[in-house]
Parts: C-alpha cells; sequence; structure tokens
C-alpha cells in the first residue's frame, strides 16, 4: 500500500473515521467512479486508480459520478469552469458567479450543479464523511482544475462537486494526494 495512503488511513483513525479493514465497523468513502474503474469519464473511458482500488477490495467505498448523476450522457464533451483562470471555481459556480461551459459553448452549469447536490445528498444519507475524488475535474477536482480555456493548463481551485461537499464538511482529497503527489 502506498506510504501516503497509508498515511491518510492513519489521519483517518486519528479523526476517529477508522478506514482499518480489520475493523468491525468501517467508515464508508465516497469515490469517483472513474477511478474504480466505471467507464463515465467524458471521453468514454474510466481513469482507475491502484490506491483505490486498494479501498474497494475492502467493500467500503461508494462510487459516484456526479456528472452521469447530473443527467449528463457518456461521453460528452468535455466541459470546464469558465473563468477559473481569473480564480472562480466550484464555489463560484455555486454562487452563481460562473458557469461551467462545454467546449463547444453550451452552458452545462445546472446538470453540474444538479450532480453535486445528489453527491451531497448520498453522503448525507450513508453518513460518509469523507471522499476521494479524481484530481482536475471540473466536478470532482479538488485543489486544482482547468483553467477554462480547454488549454490543459491546471490553476487552483475546486470542481462543483467538490466545492458543495466541502462547504458541507466533507473531508475531500484526491488519487494524486493518496499517492503523494504524483499523478
Ligand atoms: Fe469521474 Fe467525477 Fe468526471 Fe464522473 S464527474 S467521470 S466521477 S471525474
Amino acid at each position: 500500500m502506498p506510504a501516503a495512503l497509508t498515511g491518510a488511513i492513519e489521519d483517518a483513525r486519528m479523526d476517529g473515521v477508522t478506514t482499518d479493514p480489520d475493523a468491525q465497523e468501517l467508515d464508508l468513502l465516497l469515490v469517483s467512479a472513474c477511478l474504480l474503474g466505471v467507464a463515465c469519464r467524458f471521453d468514454g473511458q474510466s481513469c482507475p486508480a491502484p490506491e483505490t482500488a486498494n479501498l474497494a477490495a475492502w467493500g467500503k467505498v461508494v462510487a459516484f459520478c456526479p456528472e452521469v448523476a447530473g443527467g449528463l450522457p457518456t461521453p460528452r464533451p468535455p466541459a470546464e469552469i469558465e473563468e477559473a483562470a481569473a480564480g472562480l471555481d466550484g464555489h463560484a459556480v455555486l454562487d452563481g458567479r460562473t458557469r461551467v461551459v462545454r467546449n463547444d459553448g453550451i452552458d452545462v452549469t445546472v446538470p453540474f450543479v444538479k450532480g453535486a447536490q445528489a453527491a451531497l445528498d448520498l453522503v448525507r444519507q450513508l453518513r460518509i464523511r469523507r471522499a476521494i475524488l479524481k484530481a482536475n475535474s471540473p466536478s470532482c477536482g479538488a485543489g486544482r482544475i482547468h483553467e477554462g480555456r480547454f488549454e490543459g493548463t491546471l490553476v487552483p481551485g475546486d470542481g462543483v462537486a467538490a466545492a458543495l461537499l466541502r462547504r458541507n464538511g466533507i473531508q475531500v482529497v484526491t488519487e494524486i494526494d493518496l499517492s503523494g503527489g504524483k499523478s
């Protein structure tokens, strides 16, 4: 198991949220479905991560894709948070200060916010307190997202679902955090 993941689990124990496979009561983790091998990405692919595969083997993860839950099809055109380069991220989307747009200019803010709300509803229902989300995504990205011009540049910020989960006290990390920062 990667040291960073072990560290995250130790942190969880300190928080009283154990993910110890030997524990009687394991806490559920919300995980981006594409990290668990579900082909729900915009391009119809998945992006499985070894760290989340370990967690899935323990049977205590809940796979979820906010964009699909928000009603978007797979595959779908790529979308980014408009004005992310100016510092507007998923929080600004939730506040109505910017939009999520596809690369053909179509506004997909409504399904992105709907999917984020569905993620929040799910973690509340299952009393989930931690999430491992896909890095850099306009929904799931946490700490870094694409700049909003489809140029492949990353800027600081949260995706829409990550922002809503954070606002509601959910601890969010990405698979890159778990791998010690290596993408
Ligand atoms: Fe993966 Fe999240 Fe994008 Fe769905 S919305 S494909 S779970 S990164």
